[in-house]
């Protein structure tokens, strides 16, 4: 026996028997990448990375665990932003990657439908659905890391939700393996199935908590290649929930994405980012990008812009606009929004609030928001950016300039309760898209209502009794 064998916990090698050393990752160094999260806040413990090739395999190795009670994390593009596919320190967690499962098994273009395995990155699927003359919609800045599976078990939103709606309004159907090892075999294209409880949903927004996602079937739309963009500068988000209103008056199912950032987002993007490019002259307090897009027609979405932002401007909902005239032009655009996150990292440790709230409290809650941080902290400076036409704010803090590195280590927990409070008053959530994970969990418990917090530890319990699923996660 070599010493690496020697060392190696016993079950380890009973998933190494059953699934073969390709497929079992047991050394400390082959399995140490796996251990942290995308932001580098969380790192665990495991006894083994396992990489199944197929929903038999996964079945195989849950029910392997669920013998053993072993802890299973799921595991897809780690792009989470909520510490959810980090396993927690105990050195018996067994981390189970989908990155080997990565086959598209169909696309229907009459059916209009996609079959994929958990596995596949979420930019391939767009890819190969455009290929097929079709739009896969969810579409986010991670989408060339994230997988099918992390995206369902997060129930991911993204910037094209204002049209089409959140990953779960995109499944048609799941296959997915119980913690037992049964295999859940829903993965029917229906688009009308009225047979009682919607199981599959249950398995959306998860997080891992239920069982392993393998594949699913999802819809698909008319490919939009006409697209036409508009950053549009507004005085304060009042003005941009109006120019809402008339946007979607006006351009209905054509309004692809309503995105907003304040103008303290503009001055990290330029001192972080040396590609920004910022395209007005003058500074304003704060901005929307708004995308047409349409499935042909490019003049009349042109004219259809040109008009509804005309008739904006003339009735002051926005003080200035710039339209795209290339695809550069567009890409430059989108890259303004989509680089906040990063000009964020870059500019050091910050608070993330992901959160929702009725669309027409979003002014209210933003003007009483302010003056509550500001009394803990005068000079914290709110990032404050977001996918606005779903109700959803990145209502963001970095810390105040020149202050420590762990400045928030001290003060950040009564930041976010002042935050949250907030949000809650509005009736609003405390995660829109990002999830629980283990970021917010004590959250959860302080602000979701006792009686869903205890269905949903039922359910927990119906689907995985000896709970090895993910534990730690959510609850
Ligand atoms: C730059 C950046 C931008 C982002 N923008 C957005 C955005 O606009 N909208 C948005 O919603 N999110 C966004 N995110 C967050 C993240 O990309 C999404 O949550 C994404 O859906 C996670 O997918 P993943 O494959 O990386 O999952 P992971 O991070 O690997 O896992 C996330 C959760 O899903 C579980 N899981 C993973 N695969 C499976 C499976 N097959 N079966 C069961 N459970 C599974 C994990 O256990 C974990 O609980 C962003 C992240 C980054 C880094």
């Amino acid at each position: 026996m070599t010493a690496a064998a020697a060392s190696r916990p016993a079950f380890a090698d009973t998933l190494l028997n059953a699934l073969g050393p390709d497929s079992v990752l047991t050394a400390p160094d082959a399995i140490a990448p796996w251990l942290a999260d995308w932001r580098g806040i969380y790192r665990g413990n495991a006894q083994a990375v396992v990489r199944p090739r197929t929903a038999a395999e996964v079945a195989t190795c849950l029910a392997l665990c669920s013998a053993e009670r072993a802890p299973v994390v799921p595991r897809g593009g780690n792009t989470g932003l909520c510490g959810a596919a980090t396993p927690d320190s105990r050195a018996q967690n067994v981390i189970l990657s989908l990155d080997r499962m990565k086959a598209i098994r169909a696309i229907d273009t009459v059916a209009n439908t996609l079959v994929a395995e958990a596995g596949c990155i979420l930019g391939d699927l767009q890819r190969a659905a455009a290929d097929a003359g079709r739009l896969l919609p969810l579409s986010l800045a991670a989408e060339d890391s994230c997988q099918l599976g992390g995206n369902l078990a997060t129930n991911a939103g993204g910037v094209n939700v204002v049209r089409y709606g959140m990953a779960r309004d995109l499944v048609l159907g799941i296959e997915a393996v119980l913690p037992n090892g049964e295999i859940f075999e829903g993965l029917r294209p229906l688009r009308k199935d009225n047979t009682g409880y919607d199981l599959k949903q249950l398995l959306i927004g998860s997080e891992g908590t239920l069982g392993v996602i393998t594949a699913a079937s999802l819809r698909l739309y008319a490919a939009t290649p006409e697209r036409q963009v508009v950053v549009a500068a507004v005085n304060d988000a009042g003005h941009a929930l109006s120019l809402f209103e008339l946007i979607y008056a006006k351009c209905g199912p054509r309004l692809q994405a309503f995105e907003y950032f304040t103008d303290a987002c503009v001055d990290l993007l330029l001192e972080q980012v040396p590609t920004a490019r910022f395209p007005f002259g003058a500074r304003y307090p704060a901005y929307v990008l708004i995308e047409l897009a349409d499935t042909a027609d490019a003049a009349a979405l042109e004219a259809l812009l040109e008009q509804v932002i005309g008739a904006a401007l003339e009735a002051e909902r926005c003080v200035d606009a710039v339209v795209s005239s290339s695809l550069a032009q567009i890409n430059e655009m989108w890259a303004l929004r989509e680089e906040i996150s990063e000009a964020q990292r870059a500019d050091g440790p910050h608070l993330k609030h992901d959160v929702s709230l009725p669309i027409e409290s979003i002014p209210t809650f933003l003007e009483t928001v302010e003056p509550r941080v500001r009394r803990l902290c005068p000079d914290v400076r709110p990032i404050v950016f977001g996918h606005f036409g779903d109700g959803n704010l990145h209502y963001n803090l970095s810390r105040p300039l020149g202050s420590p590195r762990d400045f928030f280590q001290h003060e950040g927990e009564a930041l976010t309760a002042e935050v949250l409070d907030e949000v809650m008053r509005y009736g609003g959530s405390i995660s829109a898209e990002h999830g629980i994970g283990q970021l917010k969990r004590e959250y959860f418990a302080k602000y979701k209502s006792p009686l869903e917090q205890r269905l949903m530890r039922e359910i927990k319990a119906v689907f995985d009794p000896a709970g090895i699923m993910n534990p730690g996660k959510i609850f």
